[in-house]
């Protein structure tokens, strides 16, 4: 996830496109660049690592006349976050230059075959590898620069928002998307291009949404859009209405919000280009290299902190079940000051949305200076946690701004889901049909996340009537456990109302004695394995007075009749019920947060990486 700006018309394009790049900059924030095309078909191309306002510093007063030009700011996916890896790319011979957003599933078979004709490529990006795939289908087809992006658009798999341009083809350039947005502003002789509406909002209110599989050739006076397979649409030109603040959340009155309602996504693309559920596969580079290793290990030991705990408990109930391997899931801060016997068979697992947190950060130190295999699971391409580890599996959540994590989390639950089925698969422990049930079940939970989603208003509702609150009690058994740990912790973060999470059957030994008809009690009780007992236990809280807020499996009518509040989720494997029964816990959290005026986005005390320990 990444922004990106393009303009073409009778303006200096430098101003438009940096200013633009500011405004896209929640979007990705590890580097920067631009590459300026002016009226002497010369490429001007500056990148560097860091914020906007780094690349302008380093710019300064260099060359920058043009009236076309683009824009990146980048979140890096493949390829450490540097000035190399920044965009632009060139092409081999300079002719052609790309912004992306994205990443190129099959970039390695791609890369594999564009060197062994003779390509040298200056970065690690997967993006590089389409501008080199264009550059040689342009040469050898002897086609235009128009039908050289289309055709090499057909031999990609992945995502992206791309924009091209051409230095002989210096009057139009060339955007197209697939599964990342793309926004085009029609002016007065002028075109825009960008990732949303922000950057062009100020110059135009007139834009065209490209759909996913389409291409537009785009000059300063006219607009051309066609697909992939090469059928001319007519682009249809609305008119935009509304305020620069909103778009910048895209619409939400909060990052956090937004990042709730990206979780149908963020979750796709933590597993997509990974799953084949044909053939009943997983690709996972970290975890296929260490397959020998994999085989006899004696025991995983997954380090986190906060919410990257609870994923990691999540982990444990994961690996357990499908890979059938002992797990230890430990605080970081607790692990690396308390002499724990690892050894040279152990696979530690950091999980780190930030890679930066500076406890996990030494547990990871510790158990490599041990001997151990280390794996981390981060969001953030090309940070510390990634660069010491043996191997690891990025989430590919996008970058996460809200400092209560909520995507990054669902992300880590997927990542970990895909490494104990792909351990599991070489380990035997698993069979093959059950593997495709599981995978098949997996392709299926972003919709059944979107059709969580709308219970937001009934939530609200939940919330208006428990936001006076100064206590809550989150239960829940089996994978319903690190659920209620994660629900309490986002309630406590944002809205500074104590909460607690137990294993449902240990509320007897202690927590009860806290209910009362005030207390409001979210009980994970889906139809899953410990269904009846979970039921049991919502009776103990009723007898109590306790005000019971079911998270339940939808079409169950009984339970109706146990709870006070009744909030539906898809049914689904009982494995994957964290990716489902977290969503409305953050829902409640949230408007209970907003209703009691607290500042969502960045709670007191808090910090979004804590890189202290
Ligand atoms: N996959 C590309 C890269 O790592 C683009 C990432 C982005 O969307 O910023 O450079």
């Amino acid at each position: 996830m990444c922004g990106i700006v393009a303009y073409i018309g009778h303006r200096e394009a430098y101003p438009i496109v940096v200013k633009g790049l500011k405004r896209l900059e929640y979007r990705g924030y590890d580097s920067a660049g631009v590459a300026l095309l002016n009226e002497k078909k010369e490429f001007l191309v500056y990148k560097k690592t860091g914020k906007v306002s780094d690349l302008e510093a380093s710019v300064g007063t260099q060359d920058t006349h043009a009236h076309t030009g683009m824009g990146h700011t980048r979140w890096a996916t493949h390829g450490a976050p540097n000035d190399l890896n920044a965009h632009p790319h060139l092409s081999q011979n300079g002719e052609f230059a790309i912004i992306h957003n994205g990443i190129i599933e099959n970039y390695a078979s791609l890369k594999k075959a564009l060197i062994d004709r003779g390509h040298i490529f200056k970065s690690e990006t997967d993006t590089e590898v389409l501008i080199h795939l264009i550059e040689e289908i342009a040469k050898n087809n002897e086609v235009t620069f128009e039908e050289a992006v289309r055709m090499s658009l057909t031999q990609v798999v992945g995502a992206y928002a791309i924009v091209i341009l051409s230095k002989t083809n210096p009057n139009y350039l060339i955007g197209a998307r697939k599964g990342s947005p793309m926004v085009i502003g029609v002016g007065e002789g002028e075109h825009f291009i960008a990732s949303d509406a922000t950057p062009i909002v100020e110059y135009t209110r007139n834009v065209i949404y490209l759909n996913d599989g389409e291409l537009a050739i785009v000059d300063n006076q006219k607009l051309t859009v066609k697909t992939i397979d090469n059928t001319i649409k007519t682009p249809y030109i609305q008119e935009l209405e509304i305020n620069l603040e909103s778009i910048e959340k895209g619409g939400f009155d909060h990052f956090m919000m937004k990042e709730i309602f990206e979780q149908p996504r963020s979750i796709l693309d933590s597993y997509r280009g990974r799953i084949h559920v044909n053939e009943a596969t997983i690709t996972m580079a970290g975890i296929d290299a260490f397959e020998d290793k994999l085989k006899n290990i004696k025991r995983i030991i997954i380090v986190g902190c906060g919410t990257s705990w609870h994923a990691g408990l999540v982990g444990e109930y994961l690996f357990e079940d499908f890979a059938r391997i002992p797990v230890e899931v430990e605080y970081a801060s607790e692990f690396r000051y308390r002499n724990p016997i690892i050894n040279e068979d152990d696979f530690v697992i950091a999980i780190s949305q930030s890679g930066e947190t500076a406890d996990t950060l030494a547990a990871l130190e510790l158990a490599k200076s041990k001997g151990a295999t280390i794996f981390g699971i981060c969001n953030v391409v090309g940070s510390s946690i990634p660069r010491m580890t043996d191997a690891g599996a990025y989430t590919h959540a996008g970058p996460e701004i809200g400092v209560a994590s909520t995507k990054a989390f669902t992300a880590q639950v997927t990542a970990l889901t895909l490494m104990a089925l792909s351990i599991a698969q070489k380990r035997g422990t698993i069979s093959t049909v059950r593997l495709r049930e599981l995978l098949t079940e997996l392709e299926t939970i972003p919709a059944k996340v979107e059709k969580t989603l709308e219970s937001n208003d009934y939530i609200k509702t939940i919330a208006a009537q428990i936001k006076d609150t100064r206590n809550a009690l989150y239960l829940g058994r089996g994978y319903g456990f690190p659920i209620a740990l994660e629900g309490a912790l986002k309630l406590k973060e944002i809205s500074y109302i104590h909460a607690e999470g137990y294993p449902a059957a240990e509320m007897k030994h202690g927590p009860i004695a806290l209910i009362d008809e005030e207390m409001p009690v979210v009980v994970i009780a889906t139809q899953h394995s410990n269904y009846e007992k979970v039921i049991s236990n919502i009776q103990e809280v009723r007898a109590r007075k306790g005000k019971v807020i079911a998270i339940a499996t939808k079409g169950d009518e009984h339970i109706k009749e146990q709870a006070d509040h009744v909030i539906y989720i898809p049914e689904c494997e009982e494995a994957m019920l964290p990716l489902l029964a977290t969503i409305p816990l953050q829902l409640l959290s949230y408007h209970i947060a907003v209703m009691r005026e607290c500042n969502v986005d960045q709670p007191r005390n808090l910090a979004k990486s804590v890189t202290v320990e």
